[in-house]
């Protein structure tokens, strides 16, 4: 699998404009036509067709005070009409979340036991009724928007669930379409698509959870790439625990929130294994729960560094609540991975800027990634489904 971002650059001209206001903020029709190369006509009735389907608006007060004669207003993205639905199946929760199109998550829930998934399987209706009373399940308390797309993430391959019947099931429960992404994949693809600047040459996201991987993001003229997801969990570093694969030594068994968590609880530090009551112990100044935690951080670092030399990035990104969970940590992930990796050429290495809500993001960005590939088709495909509080 190759998933390609174009950012608008092949899309239709609605595509087009819809992404560079995305990326720019509130911006004049003159401005579009200069970032598009499309003429001023297009844009004209590009910008006409996006008002009239509720994507963007106008801020007639964002009007400089030196323009001269009758300028237009500028369009910045309209956040108040639709909403993208997101489901990440991980390997202990399930987390539902609503976005807007600016890829902003504006509502969320999790479940500890994947509850969604139970549910799911006993629907085999496609009738009306189990379809708004899968809303109301899941989106109970959001105001009336329209749903414009729904995105399907999960570490599949390292969890129970199959994607194809997963996300066939989650189509029949919401009677629309359903785009089912890898997990870090998509993270990838919501770091790379909220940041304004390019980033040239190749990156690598390291994620770290209950499960670790990694995947490459290219940039090419066309767009950027991201290639398949290299699976971490049981990344062979030695220690005597026994994996749930059967071997010992796993890099799972020493770093996942599941890991940590239950080696406090051993330790005693905490009640029960709860990876943010670890953070909490640290954070109140618990040497025992800091030094796991730095441990951690140390041990990622140095796979970091391992996966970085066979990989060769231009720059690296550290990702997952493993990674940015303990604020004290990131140093120590990025001082073992200084000492450890075996490349001499200094790369940037960065931590993701999504730090506590990434696997809803990354969800409700795979929903998105067809809102802005073909603005027309989604606001032609919209109907009926709105949704009410
Ligand atoms: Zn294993």
């Amino acid at each position: 699998m190759m998933l390609v971002l174009a950012l608008g650059r092949f899309g239709d001209p609605k595509s087009r404009v819809l992404t560079h206001i995305r990326r720019h903020g509130a911006t004049s029709r003159e401005e579009l036509v200069r970032l598009t190369g499309l003429s001023s006509s297009s844009v004209a009735r590009t910008v006409t067709a996006l008002l009239d389907g509720g994507l963007v608006r106008e801020r007639p007060d964002l009007i400089p005070d030196t323009a001269i004669g009758r300028p237009s207003y500028p369009v910045e993205l309209d956040t108040g009409n639709h909403v993208t639905l997101g489901c990440h199946v991980g390997r202990r929760t399930t987390t539902v979340s609503l976005g807007d199109i600016s890829g902003r998550v504006v509502a969320r829930r999790s479940f500890r036991l994947p509850r969604l998934v139970r549910d799911l399987r006993r629907t085999r209706s496609r009738s009306s009724s189990a379809r708004s009373r899968a809303r109301t399940t899941l989106l109970t308390g959001n105001p009336a928007r329209a749903v414009i797309g729904a995105g399907l993430v999960a570490p599949w391959g390292d969890i129970e669930y199959d994607e194809q019947a997963l996300g066939a099931a989650l189509e029949r429960r919401l009677g629309f379409p359903v785009e089912s992404w890898e997990l870090v994949p998509a993270i990838a693809a919501a770091e790379y698509l909220a940041r304004s600047e390019d980033l040239p040459g190749s990156t690598m996201y390291l994620y770290s959870r209950n499960t670790v991987a990694f995947v490459m993001a290219n940039q090419r003229p066309a767009g950027t790439e991201i290639a398949r997801v290299g699976r971490l969990s049981h990344f062979p570093i030695g220690g005597v625990d026994v994996c749930r694969c059967g071997q010992t030594g796993c890099l799972e068994n020493a770093v996942s929130d599941e890991a940590v968590a239950a080696k406090a609880a051993s330790a005693g530090v905490i009640g029960t294994p709860d990876i943010e009551l670890v953070h909490r112990a640290a954070a109140r100044g618990d040497q025992v729960a800091h030094r796991l935690l730095c441990a951690r951080a140390a041990a990622l670092g140095r796979v970091a560094a391992v996966v970085r030399d066979i990989t060769n990035p231009d720059r690296v990104v550290l990702c997952g609540q493993g990674l940015t969970g303990y604020g004290p940590a990131l140093e120590v992930t990025r001082a073992h991975f200084a000492a450890h990796t075996a490349t001499a050429r200094e790369i940037g290495i960065s931590f993701t800027r999504f730090a506590g809500d990434i696997q809803s993001i990354a969800a409700t960005t795979v929903a998105l990634c067809p809102v802005y590939d073909s603005p027309t088709s989604v606001l032609a495909s919209e109907g009926g489904d709105r949704l009410t509080g």
